[in-house]
């Protein structure tokens, strides 16, 4: 029978050193068969399935037993909570009893298929959140919120006070999406697991074999921008910026993107991209293949993640990771990841975007610094163990106030 496993957090010594890892594994011994559940809506695209996937693993190889359930919705369910998801992050909604009453009547189902026996309880995003009133609370129950809350809409957010003022911690993604709220508040900032096929470093061979498949040419330099089609993430505006650089460079974009399971918007958007098609722009749907996604990424010269909002933005560490110039919208958790002119550049309009390609594209010295720079920053602050042991803290100060109780 094939070996199998999953990453150890011995596998982190040489990356973060052995040191740090002994104190985390001295930290999770005391949480031995602590059972923990985590809540989402998708189990793919986007960051946050990334993430809880590896995370769990990285618990469960830690002796915590963490789970990971996936609520189940209709198709009217995610296409109200998306709408609630844009309306935390400052759009407008219209929220009709209709709406109120199709989103918690989903929740409420799910709470009668999932039966609970935790020690704690972590709801991630806004889409679960109302299943904290239909248990009986026996344990911790944290709301880890992925969004940019820095600016959410006022009628959204009073209706979800409701539930998240039930919380006992909510975790944000920056400092700066704290908001007024009964629960404690924790930043905790996004991370990568370097080693599976997304990040992991991949042969020449490998690489050239994902991109031939796809017919990705690369007698030009590639500008890639790697996301979920989603209108926070400027298609368009990565289109019309590499339109006024190619002005004065020559090179292909490609726009790589997926689909999530609880994001309705993506074919609208991807349809309307459909019509920028052409010999030297590619707008790609493989998104879901995560070896393309690492070739993309690993054989770029440069990487886009221009978004008008981010709450984090994972491909922007992933694309650091593998030693690559990136350009971000200076938003959210992509200003924590780029120190703009240091280790890549931080944008605000179209213009500024395309200057900073071509100055990339021209300026090979300059996209080794950013890559080299760039990887640092994510080893020392955006791997999983950080991520883990941030959890393993939370977990403690709770068992600390409870044993204070007793
Ligand atoms: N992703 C992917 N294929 C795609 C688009 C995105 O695998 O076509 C992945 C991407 O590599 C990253 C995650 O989905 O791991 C997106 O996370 P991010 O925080 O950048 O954005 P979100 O989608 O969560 O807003």
């Amino acid at each position: 029978m094939a070996q199998y496993r999953i990453t150890q957090i011995e596998d982190y010594g040489p990356l973060v050193g052995r040191e740090r890892v002994e104190r985390i594994r001295e930290k999770a011994r005391k949480f031995k068969d602590l059972r923990v559940a985590n809540f989402n809506s998708t189990y793919y695209g986007g960051g946050v399935a990334e993430m809880i996937s590896s995370l769990t693993l990285l618990m469960n190889s830690l002796g915590l037993r963490t789970e990971w359930r996936v609520i189940q919705g209709t198709a009217d369910f995610f296409s109200i909570t998306k709408k609630m998801h844009n309306a935390l992050q400052g759009g407008k909604i219209d929220l009709s009893g209709i709406k109120k009453e199709i989103f918690e009547q989903v929740i409420y189902e799910n709470s009668v298929r999932n039966f609970l026996e935790h020690d704690f309880v972590i709801v991630h995003d806004p889409q679960p959140l109302p299943l904290i009133e239909h248990y009986e609370k026996k344990c911790p129950w944290i709301w880890r919120c992925h969004i940019d809350l820095s600016r959410p809409n006022d009628e959204m957010w009073e209706y979800l006070r409701r539930w998240i003022d039930n919380y006992d911690a909510v975790i944000v993604s920056c400092p700066e999406y704290k908001h007024e709220m009964k629960p404690p508040q924790h930043v905790f900032m996004p991370a990568i697991n370097p080693f599976n096929i997304k990040n992991r470093q991949l042969s020449d061979k490998e690489i050239d074999e994902r991109l031939a498949h796809y017919k990705i040419p690369t007698d030009l330099p590639l500008v890639v921008q790697i996301s979920r089609f989603d209108p926070w993430k400027d298609p368009e505006g990565v289109v019309k910026a590499f339109k006024l650089a190619r002005k004065e460079v020559e090179a292909t974009l490609v726009l790589l993107g997926n689909f999530a399971t609880d994001d309705p918007e993506g074919s609208q958007i991807f349809e309307s991209l459909r019509a920028c098609q052409e010999e030297r722009i590619l707008i790609l749907t493989k998104g879901d293949d995560t070896a393309l996604v690492n070739a993309l990424q690993t054989r770029a010269s440069v990487v886009l993640q221009k978004s008008l909002r981010e709450g984090f933005g994972l491909t922007v560490a992933e694309a650091m990771w593998k030693s690559r110039a990136v350009i971000g919208g200076d938003v959210g958790g992509i200003r924590y990841q780029i120190e703009d002119g240091v280790n890549g550049f931080l944008v605000s309009s179209v213009e500024d975007a395309a200057e900073r390609i071509v100055r990339l594209l021209k300026d090979e010295k300059l996209r080794d610094e950013f890559g080299k720079k760039g990887r640092e920053t994510i080893r020392e602050k955006f791997l999983l163990t950080r991520y883990v042991e941030q959890y393993l803290d939370l977990f403690s100060e709770f068992d600390k106030s409870a044993r204070s109780r007793d």
